[in-house]
């Protein structure tokens, strides 16, 4: 019988400072198992030998949500509205991604993903979207439970692969589409990144996913997949985009 070994995905944990706890939320490890990946929980390390050789060893890696990137990361003093932050993660996903951009491997960036992805690349962020972006219409980015359902749209760009993958077969081939989707994040990208290309926005202009497109595959979503992967269909074919693209 032919063995197909399904790809491995390393995913950053999620750290607990106060509870001095590493942690995982189960749709991370379990939309990329039914996406057919295996999931791994990587250690929270900034060792660069260790991580160069998951970043060589490992097929694809996930950027998970978690705390505010440090704005000194892209030149800012944190101001009061800025939320806690986690110095162990900003070193540990500094080292991974350099050497995942290396290496040239498969990244797909959640939340706390984008933005880190965003600033790494000289990107800046929105430190609080309340308090720093004022426009017209006010979008609800930090949704109440359940976090699965939709609480805004985005609008899909043409000529993207986030397009590629969410149309059906309705979608005019040249024309943006909107999708329903989740949101639960106070910062976002304000600034994007030059070598980055926009994906999707809010309909009050924020930035809600970006792809880089000189890379084999390295894209992000600032809407929350592993939340919603159960009832919303485009939430799965992102995951399974992204998994199957891990596997060649
Ligand atoms: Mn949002």
């Amino acid at each position: 019988m032919l063995f197909v070994p399904r790809p491995l995905i390393g995913i950053v944990p999620l750290y607990d400072e106060p509870r001095n706890s590493f942690w995982m939320l189960p749709g991370y490890m379990q939309a990329i198992e039914h996406a057919g990946g295996i999931p791994v929980m990587l250690p929270l390390s900034s060792e660069p030998s260790c991580l160069r050789q998951l970043a060589q060893q490992l097929d694809g890696f996930l950027f998970s949500g978690g705390q505010d990137v440090a704005p000194e990361l892209y030149g800012e003093q944190p101001a009061d509205y800025c939320g806690a932050v986690c110095s162990e993660r900003d070193a540990m996903e500094k080292t991974l991604l350099e050497f995942v951009l290396e290496f040239d491997k498969p990244v797909f960036g959640i939340c706390r993903g984008i933005q880190f992805m965003n600033v790494f690349l000289g990107g800046t962020l929105y430190q609080d979207i309340p308090s720093q972006l004022q426009t017209e219409i006010v979008i609800p980015h930090r949704q109440k439970p359940p976090y699965h359902e939709p609480v805004h749209s985005v609008t899909v760009e043409p000529e993207t692969p986030l397009f590629c993958v969410l149309q059906t077969g309705e979608t005019l081939s040249n024309t943006p589409f909107e999708i329903p989707v989740n949101s639960f994040h106070h910062q976002g990208i304000r600034r994007l990144a030059a070598e980055l290309k926009t994906a999707a926005c809010a309909p009050d202009g924020l930035i809600e996913a970006v792809y880089h497109p000189n890379k084999r595959l390295v894209f992000a979503v600032q809407w929350h997949p592993e939340f919603s992967w159960q009832n919303d269909s485009n939430s799965r074919k992102i995951f399974s985009y992204f998994v199957q693209n891990c596997g060649e």
